[in-house]
């Protein structure tokens, strides 16, 4: 196990990680939803701030999706070739990140049985990198384009671009294309919020890593589980919106939590007699 490097004692920490796998080991149904923090840990600043992506490059316009729908084909230009400095500084930073310990182990979760549904604010694509299949990305992913008609994503390399004939129509219902990343302006794609209502509905236990769960509509998925008398664990080094709430609390960064997390859910699995098996992720 990896030694604690943070303020809190590697013991209480323990402790805690060992509470919050008893509760989803016991749970029916867990859910996850993640936000920058777990990005942050690999190597993605967060937007505003010190040393944030917008304070470092500019902001992106806050009519983005309008600007889109003006002309698409420009909008399609400026993804294929970015000039303005906060797309290139977005760009070369996705680029370079790659999943880290706690994206691996959310996937390694939910192979095992323990995960039914990942719910990320994140469109760094580290949660698919990783492995995660029961994904709902509800900003979007940087790497895929989706037709704002039918919702259907594709990669973009699946796409015979044609940089003459901008913007690309979606091969099922002729619907415009445009990158999956919900900008400013835009409704968050419907599929993705009942997939996210749904998962949260069945589920009787959450894992919240990474977010500061200040931004809605992702902030209120918790609240109603909690509601719903589920259990909410909250993984985050610092305190958040969810810290005041009856929450079982890990804290400590995702990295390093959940790694730990999984541990004790396979030392617990071992244990004879105890805990029902959870159902089958599908
Ligand atoms: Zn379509």
């Amino acid at each position: 196990m990896t030694p604690a490097a943070h303020s809190i004692s590697s013991d209480a920490l323990d402790e805690q990680i060992e509470q919050a796998a008893r509760l989803m080991a016991g749970a029916r149904r867990s859910v996850a939803l993640t936000g920058a923090g777990l990005s942050v840990e690999s190597g993605i600043p967060p937007f505003r701030g010190p040393g944030g992506l917008w304070t470092r490059y500019g902001e992106p316009p806050l009519d983005g999706y309008q600007r889109f729908l003006a002309d698409p084909a420009r909008a399609w230009r400026e993804r294929l070739e970015p000039v303005e400095p906060w797309a290139i500084g977005l760009r070369d930073t996705l680029v370079a990140a790659r999943p880290n310990p706690g994206h691996e182990a959310l996937a390694e979760l939910e192979r095992q049985g323990w995960l039914h549904a990942l719910i990320t604010q994140n469109i760094d694509d580290l949660h698919r990198q990783a492995g995660s299949r029961a994904l709902l990305e509800i900003h979007g992913n940087h790497r895929l384009v989706r037709c704002i008609g039918c919702n259907r994503r594709s990669a973009p390399e699946s796409l015979e671009l044609d940089p003459q004939d901008l913007p690309p129509r979606c091969a099922a219902c002729g619907g415009l294309l445009k990158g999956d990343t919900v900008q400013f302006g835009e409704p968050i794609p419907c599929d993705v919020l009942e997939g996210c209502w749904s998962a949260v509905e069945q589920a009787d236990c959450m894992l919240v890593v990474g977010t500061s769960n200040t931004v809605y509509p992702a902030a209120e998925l918790p609240l109603a589980v909690l509601r719903g008398g589920g259990a909410v664990i909250e993984v985050n080094p610092h305190e958040s919106d969810l810290s005041p709430l009856p929450t079982l609390v890990a804290r400590g960064p995702g990295g390093e939590v959940l790694p730990r997390l999984l541990d004790h859910l396979l030392a617990l699995r071992e244990q004879p007699g105890t805990l029902h098996p959870p159902e089958r992720a599908h």
